[in-house]
This record gives structure tokens, C-alpha cells and sequence, in this order.
């Protein structure tokens, strides 16, 4: 078999450079779904280049997801997704991206902002690419690899199989969502009509790391109702819930169960968004954990500082919401486990080590996973995402694209699809 991830490298790096530079930041606040227009943007150009390779099935649907079909020789129907918007936290537009050819180990100093430096010293996942090509943004905006990359990855996979019809690999749904960094991405995503038996989420980090567990994650309101008097004449009175909100948030744990004071499986509470007035103030805060159990004892702690409060100043109303979020996919995907071993095994065949770690956060597939289409998480190749200090090795990405080649090479291999058909078949 030839090199499958070098012959994938220019293709690759070619299409994640159109990609970035199209502008698909996601809005938390936005009504509308999805939550910014200019995503599909890059759902025309997707939807174009599909059809172009030949893919069947070619749609952008009204919620901007695109979708499309590669017939294979055999076994179970793969689905393989991305996300085409990007995080908020850095601007997406007017991006620049640089590419350091064959880099030498120095400090890569970003063109736009010369403060903006990435120091191999400091990042030993950049220190063991010497050699490689690598991605950076100019300074001043994200790159987008979370999860253009991803996206990249998939177009190169299917292309390389459009053009290699004498290799036999499994059917292939391919679905590029939105909104997925405002944690919304599968609102809308059928799983019915996507048709896939199980999914693949390209939207992981260093090559080799196959994620297979999230966070459970909940949104936990607190609502403070005081009561406003003119300040001038209100001894006695005036009950203030911007005060009191400030009273709740002194009393959180300080040494734990916070994000700056957590790692690894530890989870925490979070207070993110604090509003108000004299007369009323909101307090939303995110529960995280992998364990169920813990995570409710999160919420049942937010619950009991807001009993205290209410107890202490009884013309204040408090009131607790809990919205669940996602929950931890490793429940689900434990049930099927062939479906996330298939993905250690295309690392193997791509000459990695796969491993796993718990991810401190979501993916569209935990969703998914929780609503029946199990959907564990693979390596992009992509790193410090959400920063403008983002940046990409080509070769990993080649290396990522080469794993769904593999990956839906092994579903159509006797061994790996009768597995998948005689569990059906007993279903
Ligand atoms: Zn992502």
C-alpha cells in the first residue's frame, strides 16, 4: 500500500487554506439557527466541491448542515462529521494563515503581532514536529483548524476515495454541521435521515488521541429578585441582588471544583455570566464532570448556597434552573466498543499508537452518541485551539485524513463489517 498520507498532504493543505479563510464564527446570543449566515458560506463552497467529486446526495439543508453520500463496496454505513463555524473567543475573520515549510525548531514569530510568538520551550507537542509544515494565523485572529481541519480532512479522505474507485472501503454519509462552538451543533441533525450505523466526529486534537469520553455537562441559572427603594430614603429596605449574587459567588470553593484549580477527571462549577440590577440579578453558571453522581452533587451545592441565601434574607427570591446539556458518551459507546476500537485500529494502520484521555469538554457526538448514532471523537491534528496562537502540523493532518481511509477501508474488510452485520442481524 503506498504512502496514503503523503499522497493526501497537498490536497489536504490546500483545502484547509480555502476553508479558514472563510469567515464561520458561530454567536452564543443569536436566535436565529443557524446562529450567523455568513456559515453558510462555507456550506455553498462545501456543497460545490462535493458535487464536483461526484458524491451523491449532495445537500445544504435549510439549517445549513451539508450532507452527502459515497457509496462503498460493503459492510456498515459510516458517518463521518466536522464543524464548519468557529469559536468566538478570537476573531474568525480576515484570517491569514502562514505556512512554515520543513520547520527548523526556532520560534515561529507571527507577521501580524510580533508578540505573538510559539515557543517550542513551551509546547512540546510543536518541539517534536521539526520537519514538518506548519499552520499558524498571522497574530490577530484564530486559525479555525477547531475544526477546519476536520473538515479538510474528511473533503481529502473522499476525495482520494472518489479518485481511487479500485478500493473497496464501506458507504459513507459525510455531515459538516454548524454552531457547534455555541454548543448547539446537532439541534437539528436528523439521525434518521443522516442513515449512518455509527459516526466519526474529526474534531480531537494531537494525531494518535482517540477520545471516546466527554464531560456531563449541565447549565445551572440562579435568579435574584431584591427589591429596589431610591437609595436616598432606603434604610431598612432596599434588598440588593447584585449583592447578594456577589455574596453566593464569595462562597464557591476556592481550592477545587473550579476550572483554574482542576485537571484530568476533577470536575468543576463554573460561574460565567453574572447580569443584574438593584431589583434582580442572574447568575449562570456551567457543572462539569464525568461522573453523573458528582455532577449532581455541582448542582445540589449551587442549590444549597442559594437555600442559604434565601434563608438569610427572606424578602429576596431566589430561584434554581439546571439545564442538562450533554452527557459523557463513554456510556454509550462502552455498549459497542468495536466502533471506537475500529478507530485505534486505522491509527495503527496509519502507524500510530493510538491512546485514549477523557476530554474536558463536548463534542457533537456526545450529543449524538446519547441520541443512538455512536460517535466517538478523532484526531485533527490541530492545536491550541480558540487562540490566535492556533496552529497545525500539514503532516498530522495528512496523517488524519489517511486514518478515515483506513478507517472505512477496515469496515468493508469481512472481519470488521460481519462483526457489525451478525450484531444487526441479533438487534
Ligand atoms: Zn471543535
Amino acid at each position: 500500500m503506498p504512502d496514503v498520507a503523503a499522497e493526501l498532504q497537498d490536497d489536504v493543505l490546500e483545502r484547509f487554506l480555502r476553508y479558514v479563510c472563510i469567515d464561520t464564527t458561530s454567536d452564543q446570543d443569536a436566535e436565529t439557527y443557524p446562529s450567523t449566515a455568513k456559515q453558510r458560506d462555507l456550506g455553498e463552497v462545501l456543497e460545490r466541491e462535493l458535487r464536483d467529486l461526484g458524491l451523491e446526495d449532495v445537500e445544504l439543508t435549510g439549517h445549513g448542515y451539508v450532507f452527502a453520500t459515497l457509496s462503498g463496496s460493503g459492510g456498515p454505513t459510516v458517518g463521518l462529521i466536522a464543524h464548519m463555524d468557529t469559536s468566538q473567543d478570537e476573531s474568525g475573520a480576515d484570517v491569514k494563515p502562514q505556512v512554515v515549510r520543513n520547520w527548523d525548531g526556532t520560534d515561529i514569530v507571527l507577521p501580524g503581532d510580533p508578540d505573538k510568538v510559539l515557543r517550542p520551550s513551551e509546547n512540546p507537542i510543536l518541539a517534536e514536529r521539526v520537519g514538518h509544515d506548519i499552520v499558524t494565523t498571522d497574530g490577530t485572529t484564530l486559525l479555525g483548524a477547531d475544526d477546519k481541519a476536520g473538515v479538510a480532512e474528511i473533503m481529502g479522505a473522499v476525495a482520494y476515495l472518489a479518485a481511487h474507485p479500485e478500493i473497496e472501503h464501506a458507504p459513507i454519509r459525510l455531515g459538516f454541521t454548524v454552531d457547534e462552538e455555541v454548543g448547539r451543533g446537532v439541534d437539528h441533525f436528523g439521525i434518521e435521515e443522516f442513515g449512518a450505523d455509527f459516526a466519526y466526529t474529526l474534531d480531537g486534537a494531537e494525531v494518535g488521541r482517540i477520545d471516546d469520553e466527554t464531560f456531563s455537562a449541565s447549565e445551572v441559572r440562579i435568579r435574584i429578585e431584591g427589591l429596589s427603594v431610591h437609595p436616598g430614603t432606603s434604610k431598612g429596605k432596599m434588598v440588593n441582588a447584585i449583592k447578594l449574587g456577589a455574596r453566593l459567588i464569595e462562597r464557591l470553593p476556592r481550592d477545587d471544583r473550579s476550572p483554574e484549580t482542576t485537571e484530568g477527571r476533577e470536575g468543576f462549577i463554573h460561574p460565567h455570566r453574572f447580569t443584574g440590577t438593584t431589583a434582580e440579578a442572574e447568575l449562570r453558571f456551567i457543572a462539569r464532570d464525568f461522573d453523573a453522581a458528582k455532577l449532581e452533587e455541582h448542582e445540589q451545592l449551587l442549590r444549597k448556597l442559594a437555600d442559604d441565601l434565601a434563608a438569610e434574607e427572606p424578602q429576596a427570591r431566589v430561584t434554581v434552573s439546571v439545564e442538562e446539556q450533554y452527557r459523557n458518551m463513554k456510556e454509550f459507546l462502552d455498549r459497542d466498543p468495536a466502533v471506537t476500537d475500529a478507530a485505534d485500529e486505522a491509527a495503527r494502520r496509519c502507524g500510530l499508537e493510538p491512546w485514549r484521555e477523557p476530554i474536558r469538554g463536548g463534542t457533537d457526538g456526545a450529543m449524538l452518541s446519547a441520541r443512538g448514532l455512536l460517535t466517538p471523537n478523532i484526531y485533527t491534528g490541530g492545536q491550541q485551539f480558540h487562540s490566535v496562537l492556533e496552529w497545525a502540523s500539514v503532516q498530522d493532518m495528512a496523517t488524519s485524513a489517511a486514518t478515515i481511509v483506513q478507517l472505512v477501508k477496515l469496515w468493508a474488510e469481512p472481519e470488521w463489517a460481519g462483526t457489525w452485520q451478525s450484531k444487526a442481524a441479533r438487534a
